[in-house]
């Protein structure tokens, strides 16, 4: 990749700087791991990466080719030059990646979110010479992502560097992950704090396990660039729709070629730089919508329960408590508290009307 993401707003490394980690989710055969790397070669992709072990949600899955694609993996490294790498979800898996002479490995997700686990492989990459790329945990838990990083880098390994690869989706559904953008400056920041502002923290985006289909990537990939990342992890496969594991967002080698040319130059088509983040916007909206009506609906049990007590809808004291509330928390999330103050007057004059209406109804019934 060459330097043309001019429309960047931050300091980046020029693109042709970038670290370029691209290969299949799993490794299926001898033939796919090495037809994958073949078509990869040329294209400035700097590592390859394809997963031998496969941790999977549900049991009875494909669960990768385990050891027997190591020997696929050595084949790569010594017919490219490519580094080649492996996710590592146990410590057995680091010695034999380790033993194989792997040049990286990744530690997922699902793996992150387990201390004891990343302890564990940590121990077992005692002073490693590969590279190790950690990806952020499953929820938006910067401290949780820095600490497995921090045990990593106790045990002396050569290199450590962060991937972003989003996290479960709690009200985005149109994206496979939400990308939490705020969690680059987050671990940047901690990492900061733990280990000075003299060493920096390489970090890659993984815009495949974030949009989750391959139709979207260009536009996470870029929307990515607006912030300080030093390269991505790609995942690629010859027969995207036949691939084993996460078919729907893998491109094929020339689709990578493609891609990464686009990415040279600014796009004009912003409708679909900004699908994924409308796709956001758009579910963040239905889920605001879906609160109002159960706080709605809330309200009307409320309404009733005064009603029948013969209590006044209008209690001054609860609506400063929950106003006062409303601004704090605003603050909290650096909001503005006269903003969230406005929202609340509406939102609580809604409610009052309600509890109102739903009196003078009970009355009326009552009567009859
Ligand atoms: C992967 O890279 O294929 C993978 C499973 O990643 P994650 O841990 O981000 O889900
Ligand atoms: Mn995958």
């Amino acid at each position: 990749m060459d330097d043309s993401s001019a429309h960047s707003t931050h300091e980046e490394p020029p693109a042709s700087q970038m670290m370029l980690v691209a290969g299949p989710c799993s490794a299926e055969s001898r033939q796919q791991v090495v037809g994958i790397a073949q078509g990869l070669r040329s294209l400035g992709v700097t590592h390859y990466r394809a997963a031998l072990w496969k941790p999977r949600t549900r049991p009875g899955s494909f669960e990768g080719v385990g050891v027997e694609g190591l020997a696929w993996l050595q084949e790569v490294q010594a017919s490219t030059g490519l580094k080649v790498g492996t996710e590592v979800c146990l410590p057995e898996q680091v010695e034999a990646v380790r033993a194989a002479g792997l040049d990286f490995v990744w530690i997922g997700a699902r793996t992150v979110s387990n201390p004891f686990m990343v302890e564990a492989i940590a121990e077992q990459l005692e002073g490693a010479t590969q590279t190790v790329l950690v990806k952020n945990p499953i929820s938006p838990d910067a401290p949780l992502w820095m600490g497995a990083i921090e045990r990593i880098k106790s045990r002396g390994v050569a290199e450590v560097m962060a991937i972003l690869r989003g996290c479960t989706p709690v009200y985005t559904k149109q994206m496979r992950n939400n990308p939490h953008w705020e969690m680059i400056a987050e671990l940047r920041a901690l990492y900061q704090k733990r280990y000075g502002t003299e060493v920096q923290l390489p970090l890659l985006l993984d815009p495949s396990h974030i949009a989750g289909r391959a139709d979207l990537l260009e536009a996470v990939c870029r929307t990515g660039m607006l912030y300080p990342i030093d390269g991505f992890m790609i995942e690629c496969h010859c027969d995207p729709e036949h691939a084993w594991t996460d078919a729907r967002q893998q491109i094929k080698p020339s689709e990578l070629h493609q891609l990464l040319k686009a990415l040279q130059h600014p796009s004009s088509d912003h409708e679909a730089m900004l699908r994924p983040m409308r796709y956001q916007l758009h579910d963040l909206d239905s889920a605001i919508v879906e609160l109002l009506a159960e706080r709605h609906k809330l309200t009307q049990t409320i309404g009733r329960y005064k009603q029948a007590n013969h209590l006044e809808p209008y209690q001054e004291e609860q609506r400063a408590l929950v106003e006062a509330h409303y601004t704090e928390q605003a603050a909290q999330y650096g909001l503005d508290p006269d903003w969230a103050k406005q929202i609340y007057a509406l939102i609580h004059t809604y409610s009052l009307e309600e509890q109102r209406a739903v009196s003078s109804e009970d009355v009326t019934k009552n009567k009859n």
